[in-house]
C-alpha cells in the first residue's frame, strides 16, 4: 500500500494544503466494508479507533497529503467564477493491490475556497450522498463511491440547527469540468501551462482516448469525455434519476455521477419533474438533463480550446454526443422493455415508437416509474394478458382503455421475442429497489435520533437493487402519501 498523491504533485496552482478541522466526539454512522474490501484497505481502517478519527478529520495517516483543489464553473447557466473545494478535502491517492483511489472527505472544515460557507456538511444530506453513491454503484451506473460516514455532536447552522457529518468519498479522480474552466478563464500567461498540465494529467492517468478520432490529444480528450457523459445521461434517464444541480462544477471529467445534493429517483413519472426545490426555472428538470449535459460539454470544449486550437475539431468531438446519447438511450429503454435489436433500422424505429408510447402512457397518469418497469418485468413472461402478473401492471393505471391499447401493442412486439429470456433480461435492468426520497428520509429521521440501523439496511438493500430480497419486499412499495411533500433544496 502506497500513497502516490499524483494530483497533489501537480502543484500549488491546482490545490492548497489544508489541515482538516477536528470535530468533537466523532462517531461512525456507517462503514462500507464491501468497498473497503474492494479497495484492499488495511483491516483496521474501518474498525479501529484511529479510523473514526481520521475519517472525521481529527487526524491523518502518514502519507496522506490533505489539500483543497481549485475549480470554477457555470452555475444555473451563469459564469460563477472561482468556486473550489469549499468543504471537500483531498486526503491523497492510494495505490493498493486492487487499484488506485483518491480519498476525499466532504464536510471536514474550512478551506481557502469556502467563500461564505462553513466548510461543513449536515447529517441529513450526508446520509443521502452516502446511500446514493452506493445505490448508483449497485445499479451499475458510474459514480463516486462512499467508504464511510462519520458524525459529531458539533452543531451546524442551516435553516435550522443540524448535526455535522463527514462522508469519505472515493473515486479514481474528482476532477470536474470546472477545474478546466478555472484555468481557461485566467488571463495570466502561466494559466495556459496549467491548463495543459491538467489535461495531460487526465490523459496520462485517467482517461483512455480513441487516437483514431484525431491526431490532436486534447480533441481526443474532449471526445472521450463527451462519449462518457452521453452514456451517463442515458443511464440516469433509464432509472428515472434526477441529479438536481447539473452545474459544470458538478460534472466529472470521468463521467461519474458526482456531488449528490437534491437528487431524486422519480416516483410518479413526469418528464418535467424538478427535484431541486431551489431550481425555480426547472433548468435541471428530468427531461432537460441530456441537453444540459451537452451545454456543459460546450463549456468544457470552450475551456479546452486553447489546447485544441481548431474549432472544427472541437465541434466534431462535441457532435458525437447526439448519436452516442441516442444510441445508449435507445439501447437502455429497449432493454427495459425486453426488446432485442434485430431486424435493422425499420424495426429500430418501430421500437423507438413503442418506447415513446410507453413513456407517454406513464406521463399521462404520473405512473410510478420504478414499480411500472419492475412489474412489467414480472409480467413479460406471460402471454395471457389476464395473468395475475399483468393485473399488477394494470393496477398502476386508472385509464384501463389506454392501458389495454398500449398492452396490445407491446404484446404484439413481444411475440417476436422469447418471453422467458426476455423477462429474465428485464429483471437485470429494471431495479426493484431504488433510493426513493421517502426511504432516505426515514433513515435520516432515525439517524437524527442516534439510531443508524436504517442507513445500514438501505446500504445492504441497495447494493443489489435487481435482486428480489424477499425480506425487504416492503421497500419496493409505492411511496406513501407524505413522500410528495418532501422538499429537497440545495441546503446541505
Ligand atoms: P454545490 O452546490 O454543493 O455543488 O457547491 C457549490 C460550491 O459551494 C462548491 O465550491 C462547494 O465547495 C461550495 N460549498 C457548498 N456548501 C459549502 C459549505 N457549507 N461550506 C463551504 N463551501 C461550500
Ligand atoms: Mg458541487
Amino acid at each position: 500500500m502506497n500513497w502516490i498523491n499524483r494530483f497533489a504533485l501537480l502543484g500549488s496552482e491546482f490545490s492548497q494544503e489544508v489541515q482538516p478541522t477536528p470535530v468533537p466526539q466523532p462517531a461512525w454512522v456507517s462503514r462500507n466494508f464491501d468497498l473497503g474490501q474492494e479497495m484492499a484497505l488495511p483491516d483496521d481502517w474501518l474498525v479501529g479507533s484511529e479510523g473514526v478519527e481520521v475519517f472525521a478529520g481529527n487526524g491523518l495517516w502518514e502519507g496522506m497529503s490533505p489539500r483543497a483543489t481549485v475549480y470554477s464553473g457555470h452555475q444555473f447557466g451563469q459564469w460563477a467564477g472561482q468556486l473550489g473545494d469549499g468543504r471537500a478535502l483531498y486526503l491523497g491517492e492510494l495505490e493498493t493491490p486492487t487499484g488506485r483511489f483518491e480519498i476525499q472527505l466532504k464536510g471536514a472544515g474550512l478551506t481557502p475556497y469556502s467563500r461564505m460557507g462553513d466548510g461543513r456538511a449536515v447529517l441529513r444530506s450526508s446520509i443521502r450522498e452516502y446511500l446514493c453513491s452506493e445505490a448508483m454503484h449497485g445499479l451499475g451506473i458510474p459514480t463516486t463511491r462512499a467508504l464511510c460516514l462519520t458524525t459529531s455532536p458539533q452543531r451546524v447552522i442551516r435553516e435550522e440547527i443540524e448535526t455535522a457529518a463527514i462522508v469519505t468519498r472515493i473515486a479514481p479522480s474528482f476532477i470536474r469540468f470546472g477545474h478546466f474552466e478555472h484555468f481557461a478563464n485566467q488571463t495570466k500567461p502561466e494559466a495556459r501551462d496549467s491548463l495543459r498540465r491538467l489535461a495531460d494529467h487526465c490523459l496520462e492517468h485517467h482517461i483512455q482516448t480513441d487516437t483514431g478520432f484525431s491526431a490532436n490529444p486534447y480533441a481526443n480528450l474532449l471526445h472521450a469525455v463527451t462519449l462518457k457523459t452521453a452514456e451517463l445521461m442515458a443511464q440516469w434517464q433509464s432509472v428515472g434519476f434526477c441529479h438536481g444541480v447539473m452545474n459544470t462544477d458538478n460534472m466529472s471529467i470521468l463521467g461519474l455521477s458526482l456531488d449528490y445534493g437534491p437528487f431524486q429517483f422519480m416516483d410518479g413519472f413526469d418528464p418535467q419533474h424538478i427535484c431541486n426545490h431551489s431550481d425555480h426555472q426547472g433548468r435541471y428538470a428530468y427531461e432537460r438533463q441530456p441537453q444540459v449535459a451537452y451545454w456543459n460539454l460546450f463549456c468544457l470544449a470552450q475551456a479546452l480550446m486553447p489546447l485544441i486550437e481548431e474549432q472544427e475539431l472541437a465541434m466534431k468531438a462535441l457532435e458525437t454526443y447526439k448519436s452516442a446519447f441516442s444510441e445508449h438511450w435507445l439501447q437502455k429503454f429497449s432493454a427495459k422493455l425486453g426488446l432485442t435489436a434485430a431486424g435493422g433500422q425499420a424495426s429500430q424505429d418501430k421500437d423507438k415508437h413503442l418506447i415513446q408510447e410507453t413513456l407517454e402512457l406513464l406521463t399521462n397518469e404520473r405512473t410510478d416509474f420504478t414499480a411500472f418497469w419492475r412489474r412489467l418485468s414480472d409480467a413479460a413472461a406471460f402471454d395471457q394478458l389476464d395473468h395475475v402478473a399483468w393485473k399488477r401492471v394494470a393496477e398502476l393505471f386508472i385509464d384501463a382503455t389506454a392501458f389495454k391499447q398500449w398492452q396490445s401493442h407491446y404484446a404484439a412486439r413481444l411475440s417476436a421475442e422469447d418471453r422467458f429470456s426476455c423477462a429474465s433480461r428485464m429483471h437485470q435492468v429494471n431495479p426493484k429497489y431504488v433510493l426513493r426520497n421517502h426511504l432516505a428520509e426515514a433513515a435520516i429521521q432515525k439517524s437524527k435520533q442516534g439510531d443508524h440501523s436504517e442507513v445500514e439496511t438501505l446500504l445492504k438493500l441497495l447494493r443489489h437493487p435487481f435482486a428480489e430480497q424477499a425480506e425487504f419486499e416492503h421497500y419496493a412499495n409505492l411511496p406513501p402519501e407524505w413522500a410528495s411533500s418532501i422538499e429537497i433544496s440545495c441546503s446541505s
